[in-house]
């Protein structure tokens, strides 16, 4: 067997079958993907909208892609009818252009509010006082559904991973408990290769891996 499919087995071994697994294919050619997919991978995620649109037209189309990376307003019109979930919306602005350009193509933009959770300069994501500006404009869209949150979390101890996943979970579920049109908290998505089974201890529901089953990234 093959790395990257015994990285997935060992994966999905250890996951509770609630938590969802996205295998981040940014920088992996079609032949790496090509063993995900054989060992039952149909969820990849991408941080480039070139990569994501590319592989779309070139790979299976039973595949649902996740775009993961910071996404700017003057793509958005390449990914419409091709992204399953948008990870990171992280802007009214945003929000806008993504409702203007799905509608146009009457077409449903499936997005988790990303929330930069360390109030680090070098991230995106909104600050956590910006939730709920962002969430009263998704009410009036016709054509956004938001689904949830997602955070990258700061690099840190254990410790202090577990603290930034927990505060996510805190938010996460606060806002399950209001009522928003437009709005579900399905998911909640973080948790990467070196923090995954820590996120999903302290709540997690969609963990996005790609070191952890491709290998290294160069
Ligand atoms: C690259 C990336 C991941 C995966 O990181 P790994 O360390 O390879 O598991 C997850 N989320 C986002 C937003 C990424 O850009």
């Amino acid at each position: 067997m093959s790395g990257i499919k015994s990285n997935i087995k060992d994966i999905l071994d250890f996951i509770p079958s609630s938590v969802k697994l996205i295998s981040v294919s940014k920088t992996r050619d079609l032949a790496e993907m090509e063993e995900a997919y054989e060992e039952g991978i149909r969820e990849f995620g991408e941080n480039k909208v070139q990569e994501l649109v590319s592989k779309y037209d070139n790979f299976h189309k039973d595949v649902k892609w996740h775009l993961i990376g910071h996404l700017q307003k003057n793509k958005v019109k390449y990914i419409v009818g091709k992204v399953s979930l948008i990870h990171s919306l992280d802007s009214i602005e945003l929000l806008r252009e993504i409702e203007k350009r799905f509608s146009k193509e009457n077409e449903l933009a499936e997005c988790l509010i990303q929330i930069n959770i360390g109030e680090e300069t070098s991230k995106t994501g909104i600050a956590l006082n910006e939730l709920q500006g962002i969430i009263k404009e998704v009410e009036s869209c016709k054509n956004v559904k938001v689904k949830g949150l997602m955070a990258i979390i700061p690099t840190g101890d254990e410790e202090q991973c577990r603290r930034y996943f927990r505060e996510m979970k805190t938010i996460w579920e606060k806002q399950k408990k209001q009522s928003f049109n437009n709005v579900s908290m399905e998911f909640l998505s973080m948790g990467m290769t070196d923090d995954y089974k820590l996120a999903i201890e302290e709540g997690s529901n969609v963990i996005r891996i790609g070191q952890g089953i491709f290998g290294k990234r160069l």
